[in-house]
Order: structure tokens, then C-alpha cells, then sequence
């Protein structure tokens, strides 16, 4: 990562200040479209952001990487840029520090900034301005389909069906002339719920091999702590828009036609299946969610990929993406401290090293440590599903899930683990928990085989944890739970158990959960 450089200032009264946050690399953001020697931009690589979780190394140098690229290309395109890296001596580390520092070292006459997508940012930044002596105003990163609160201005919070019909209506996505969906239907959910079956092709996903070792250097002699394989020698994500674009590209080609599919299996020997892995390319704004939505639209109008599979891919970024922000503007600061279940148990030291006998969790950690990626399933069904069950803290589960994923930015990581995942927000994100046994996980994936353990065994020795478990949460759980109307069965199969069976089944979660760590 070269030093920062200091490009030569205009002789001119008049000196922005422009911000760009590290998930702000908005190539298309209007503020790039013309050079002006009156504007600065200034990107910064900090320790407070490196350091508020503990992050996986490729989620670091994937952040880094894709700065250093953004920088890059603004100054090709005639803008002035400080880039001020990680270790430069001026860099006070905090981003309050840094910009009252670089307002007075570059004598800016104004301050400038896009809305954050973080709440704690966005407090930074307020205060900031309250104390900047010179005007700042904060404009919008051109990036969403929603604006913040926009959710939050109907009569009453949406559910996500409602709030993605009216996303579809409103920008004409996947919709007939006459206002009716596309294929008469809204959702093709039940069509994409197959698990993977013999002789289906398995395109290999589209990995990049960049030599990353110089920033990794650089992380490492700042001394950020961090987890998980860096890979910095071939490093696979996308970190310009260029490369972002050969990733989508290549999936609408090569993998949506299958996606829909196959959106919810599992397989030990593929980490990402039919799935797009273009969260870090929008979540970094290198991507816009509205060219990724046209794109694919287009494939189905082209013939090249069947309406399920574009519905189901299309409702995942027009619909729960664009709905997860809204939950969390809507919400915050509160929801970062909801609890429902009031959980409180420790995450097994296990969810570090990937070190189980639970073959579904040790894949899934194993693939996550080793890629800093997992696919929805993997994340909802194998990780969240056992840490609700398992009554696992959300603070502990929040900060795993922050740190581990290379496009964890807390607006779309905390509603869907504190949220969707573990129905810690009481039913805000996801209308019932998603809790499963082991039939669902060996229906969906080929992790069973080889486990220590068998799905098909309720209690006693060798049985599944999560068939246990399953029980013992909604047992302990149903003053909470028995009057919601998609789990009243739960409660009839289980009230139909035999007693002594159901107290078996108590008694084989409480010795699980007494030795989780030996699971
Ligand atoms: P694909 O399966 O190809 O889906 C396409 C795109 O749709 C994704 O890139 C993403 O932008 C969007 N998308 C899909 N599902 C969701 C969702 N539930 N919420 C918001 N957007 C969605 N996603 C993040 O971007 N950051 C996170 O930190 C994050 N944390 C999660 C934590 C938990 C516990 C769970 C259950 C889900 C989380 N997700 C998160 C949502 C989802 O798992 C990821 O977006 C997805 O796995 C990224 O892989 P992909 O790009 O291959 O997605
Ligand atoms: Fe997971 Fe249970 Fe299957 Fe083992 S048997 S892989 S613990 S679901």
C-alpha cells in the first residue's frame, strides 16, 4: 500500500472536503462526475475500524484492497485524493481526529459527507458537524432503492411479502402491463428449495488471484487483530468495479439459471454453489443493487434463465436487502440490545477453530474461517439454527457474525442474525424463528455423512444435538411462542409425544448444553 499522497492544492479561496467511508466506493456517485480543483476527497484506512470487532483477515485486506482501487481510480479520472493508510504518522486512527485534522491541514472551507449506512458513524458524523467550524452537509450515496426511514412512513412497519410487492410495483420489476407479477405469481419460493441431485452441473465460481501480501504486511505491522485465512498471496474477492462486474457477469451467465433451484442446499465440497457472491461488491457500493436487479431481469427476458430463478434472486436484493435496511433504520439504536429469549449463554470456543464433531457445523465454520464467506442456508440453518437453539447470547452471536464475513457491515449483519436468524427482535425481520431439527439439514445438504452423529436418532448416544434441541427450545420457550399461528403444530406434535419421551428428549438437550464445548 504506497504512502499517502499529496496532491497540489488550487491558489483558490474555496476548499470541500469530501469523505468516503471504506463501503462507500460508489463509482457511478454523482459527486465523481466532473474533477474540481476546489474538492479533496479523503479516504481513510483506521484503526477504529479495523479494531470495533475482531475481523476476518480477508474481510481487512478486502476492505483495503478495494479502497486503495477506488483512490486509484479517482485520481486517474483528474481528482485530488488523500488516501492516508493505516500506518501513515498523520493518521490520528479515529475519524473524528482525522477529519478535524485534514479540515485544518488543507484549510477546507467546507465538509462534505455521504449518509453512513451505520448508525454509530452516523452519530460520529453529527456531533462532528455540531462541532466543524466550517458548513458540512451530508447527501446521499445514490446507492439504495429505499431512503433511510422510508419503511418506517407507512401507517404500519411492512412484513417483508408485503414491502417486496410494492418494491416490484413501484420499480417495475418483473411485472406484467397490467400491474400483475410476471408468471402470475409474486413468489416462487417452494420451487427453489431442492438440494442438490447427481449429474446437475457445478460450475466452478469465478476466482480472482490477487497478490495482496504488501496491505497484508501492512495490517499486520499496525498490529490489528484479526481470525481466519487471509489468503493475501491469492486473494479470490473482487475489490475494483471492473472485477466486480466480471463476478456478476459471470453469474447471470453461468450460475442463475440453476440458482433458484438449488438456492437452499448444502454440499461439503462446494462453498458457494449457484449463489452470486456479490454481497461485498454491493455492500462496498462498487455494485449498484439496481444494475445487479436489471441485469438479471434481463437474463429472463432473454430466454437465458427460468422466472423462478430470477424471482427468487431478484426478491433477495430488491426485497430483503433493501428490507433489512429499512428494519434498521427503523429500529436502531434499540434493536442492537433486543433480546426476546433473553439468551445468555457463551458461543462455544469451537465457532473460532471450526473444531466439532457436528460435521454440518464444522463444514460451515471450517468454510467460513477458510473463505470469509457462507451462503444464507449455511448461515441461517447450520450456525444460527444451532445458536438459537442453543440459547446463545446475541451480543456474542452478533459480534462472530460481524467479524467473520467479508460483507458484514452491521445495517445488513445485525437484522439478519439478532433478527431474522434468531428472532431476537421478537418478530420484526421474520414472522417465526427459523429453527430446524436434523432432518432438515440432512434433507438439504450431504453433511450428515461421516457425522459422529445420526439425524435419525432423537436421544441417547450418537443422536443428533439439534434433534434434542430442537424440542427443549420451543418446551422452554412457550409462553412466547405457542400463540404464534405458524408454530401452533409444533407445540400439537410435541403435547402428542409420549411423556417419558419427552422427557428423554429434555434431559438429552440439558446434557448437550452442558457439554457444548465437547460437541
Ligand atoms: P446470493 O445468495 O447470491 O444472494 C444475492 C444477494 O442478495 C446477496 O449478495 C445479498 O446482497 C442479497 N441478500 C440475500 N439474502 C439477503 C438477506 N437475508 N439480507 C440482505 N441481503 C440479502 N448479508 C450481508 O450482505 N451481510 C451480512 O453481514 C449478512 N449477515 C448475515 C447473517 C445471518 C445470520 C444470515 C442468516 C444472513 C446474513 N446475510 C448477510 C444475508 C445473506 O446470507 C448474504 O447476503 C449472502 O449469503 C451473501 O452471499 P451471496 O452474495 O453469494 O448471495
Ligand atoms: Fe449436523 Fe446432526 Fe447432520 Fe451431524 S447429524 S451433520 S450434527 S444435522
Amino acid at each position: 500500500m504506497p504512502a499517502e499522497k499529496k496532491d497540489k492544492m488550487p491558489s483558490r479561496k474555496e476548499r470541500t472536503l469530501r469523505l468516503i467511508l471504506g463501503d462507500q466506493l460508489n463509482y457511478q456517485h454523482s459527486w465523481f462526475r466532473q474533477s474540481n480543483d476546489a474538492v479533496t476527497y479523503l479516504i481513510m484506512e483506521m484503526k477504529q475500524e479495523t479494531n470495533y470487532v475482531m475481523h476476518h483477515a480477508q474481510k481487512l485486506i478486502g476492505f483495503f484492497a478495494a479502497m486503495y482501487n477506488f483512490a486509484a481510480y479517482l485520481r486517474k479520472q483528474g481528482h485530488q485524493v488523500i488516501h492516508l493508510t493505516i500506518n501513515d504518522p498523520e493518521n490520528r486512527q479515529d475519524l473524528c481526529d482525522n477529519i478535524t485534522y485534514f479540515v485544518e491541514r488543507e484549510q477546507a472551507t467546507a465538509f462534505e459527507y455521504q449518509l453512513p449506512d451505520e448508525y454509530r458513524l452516523d452519530q460520529q458524523l453529527k456531533s462532528l458537524s455540531k462541532k466543524l467550524s466550517i458548513p458540512v452537509t451530508a447527501t446521499d450515496t445514490e446507492h439504495f432503492f429505499t431512503h433511510r426511514y422510508e419503511m418506517g412512513e407507512a401507517k404500519k412497519f411492512p412484513i417483508m411479502e408485503t414491502f417486496y410487492r410494492q418494491m416490484r410495483k413501484k420499480h417495475v420489476v418483473l411485472m406484467q402491463a397490467n400491474g400483475d407479477p410476471l408468471g402470475d405469481t409474486w413468489n416462487f419460493d417452494k420451487e427453489n428449495r431442492e438440494p442438490i441431485k447427481k449429474g446437475i452441473p457445478m460450475p466452478a465460481p469465478l476466482l480472482f488471484q490477487h497478490d495482496y501480501s504488501s496491505i497484508w504486511q501492512e495490517i499486520e505491522k499496525a498490529g490489528v487483530k484479526h481470525f481466519g485465512n487471509p489468503r493475501e498471496t491469492a486473494f479470490e474477492w473482487p475489490t475494483s468495479r471492473r472485477q466486480s462486474l466480471q463476478v456478476m457477469a459471470y453469474f447471470m451467465d453461468h450460475l442463475l439459471p440453476l440458482f433458484g433451484r438449488f438456492q437452499d442446499a448444502m454440499q461439503k465440497e462446494h462453498a458457494y454453489l449457484y449463489h452470486s457472491r456479490l454481497s461485498f461488491a454491493l455492500n462496498t457500493k462498487m455494485l449498484s443493487p439496481a444494475e445487479v436487479v436489471k441485469a438479471a431481469e434481463q437474463q429472463w427476458h432473454a430466454g437465458k434463465a427460468p422466472l423462478p430463478a430470477v424471482e427468487g434472486f431478484i426478491r433477495q436484493i430488491l426485497g430483503w436487502r433493501e428490507f433489512m435496511r429499512g428494519i434498521y433504520w427503523h429500529y436502531m439504536p434499540d434493536y442492537a440490545t433486543r433480546n426476546h429469549f433473553n439468551h445468555q449463554r457463551a458461543l462455544p470456543g469451537w465457532f473460532w477453530t471450526g473444531k466439532t464433531g457436528m460435521s454440518c457445523l464444522q463444514h460451515t465454520i471450517t468454510q467460513s474461517l477458510d473463505t470469509a464467506y457462507a451462503h444464507h442456508i449455511q448461515r441461517l440453518m447450520v450456525t444460527g439454527n444451532f445458536a438459537l437453539l442453543a440459547g446463545i447470547s446475541p451480543d456474542a452471536l452478533d459480534e462472530w457474525y460481524l467479524g467473520i464475513y467479508i460483507d458484514a457491515i452491521e445495517w445488513v449483519e445485525i437484522t439478519n442474525t439478532r433478527g431474522m436468524s434468531q428472532y431476537a427482535d421478537g418478530g420484526i425481520a421474520g414472522t417465526k424463528p427459523y429453527v430446524s431439527s436434523g432432518a432438515y439439514i440432512h434433507k438439504m445438504s450431504n453433511y450428515c455423512v461421516g457425522c459422529k452423529y445420526r439425524p435419525d436418532v432423537k436421544t441417547g448416544k450418537g443422536s443428533c444435538p439439534f434433534n434434542s434441541l430442537y424440542w427443549h427450545f420451543f418446551h422452554q420457550h412457550r409462553d412466547l411462542l405457542e400463540r404464534n399461528p405458524r408454530i401452533g403444530m409444533a407445540y400439537r406434535t410435541w403435547d402428542k409425544m409420549d411423556a417419558g419421551k419427552r422427557e428423554q428428549t429434555l434431559q438429552q438437550a440439558k446434557y448437550y448444553l452442558e457439554n457444548i464445548e465437547e460437541l
